[in-house]
């Protein structure tokens, strides 16, 4: 028995080492899915990565938790129609990266309430969501590893939420229905990779130089993101804020031995005991 165990150990320890062989921008042919819990930390956080993997033909799926409808200061802005742009905005934003816009799946809650939705209930769809696309690599806000980090609203939850599935995913007793109804056999995902994760727990970077103005194109299509948009709606850009928005953007993007990269926490599992 013991044996087994120390095999077992063994072989998850060289799974792990054989998966860490192949860097995340060179994967082909692979699905990847990544929750994200607005319609733009996935382009901000990831972009420059998804680019790469949609130009290695892998298949990408992008899980957005909310609409992302309440982030405006402009009086004459609903909540509806916040939502319907900000759609419209990311299918743009991922499309520019290679993303089709049918590969983008909306959860649809409301923007800063992803905390006080219903927990088992949003568990369960994040979890049906990972047992339906089977993906070799996920992608999500970093949970943070040694202790809870502080992150904004829908943020926290979005992080924790998508471990809880990911963890709840592999057995398949957890929402039995699945299986039983829907046909979803349990499954493990093999790797994983947060983005926004803080500086000190950073441990893999992806070199974005050759799809850096892509990234800048993709996130200046979120315009109602930015200024002036977030005051007063407007739907495209004045050539001058565009270039003030690209030139902030290229300042806070992360550099590593004089490249542009995204900066990952690299996980390959959890202690489930
Ligand atoms: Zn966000």
């Amino acid at each position: 028995m013991r044996k087994t165990i120390l095999w077992m150990f063994f072989t998850l320890i060289s799974l792990n080492l054989s998966a860490q062989s192949q860097r995340l921008e060179e994967i082909h042919g692979k699905t990847i899915l990544l929750f994200t819990p607005h319609p733009d930390d996935d382009v901000f956080g990831a972009g420059g990565t998804i680019a790469l993997l949609n130009r290695n033909h892998n298949k990408v799926y992008i899980v957005v938790y909310t609409n992302d409808n309440k982030g405006s200061y402009d009086p004459d802005m609903s909540s509806e129609r916040l939502a319907r742009i900000r759609r419209a905005e990311q299918e743009a934003s991922e499309g520019l990266l290679g993303t089709p816009k049918e590969n983008i799946l909306w959860m649809g809650y409301d923007d800063g309430m992803l905390e006080y939705a219903p927990q088992p209930k949003l568990t369960e769809e994040a979890t049906a969501i990972i047992r339906r696309i089977r993906p070799d690599v996920l992608l999500s806000v970093d949970p943070g590893e040694w202790y809870e980090r502080w992150h904004k609203t829908d943020h926290r939850m979005a992080a924790f939420n998508t471990i809880d599935a990911v963890r709840a995913a592999e057995f398949w007793l957890y929402f039995p229905n699945q299986k039983l109804q829907q046909g979803l056999e349990p499954y493990r995902v093999p790797e994983m990779y947060f983005f926004y994760p803080a500086p000190q727990e950073a441990n893999y970077w992806v070199n974005i130089e050759s799809v850096a103005d892509l990234k800048l194109e993709a996130a200046a299509k979120q315009v109602s993101q930015f200024e002036p948009s977030v005051t007063k709606y407007r739907p495209d850009w004045d050539a001058k804020d565009l270039e003030k928005a690209k030139a902030e953007m290229r300042k806070e993007q992360p550099r590593k031995d004089g490249h542009c990269v995204e900066a990952f926490r690299y996980a390959t599992g959890f202690i489930q005991y």
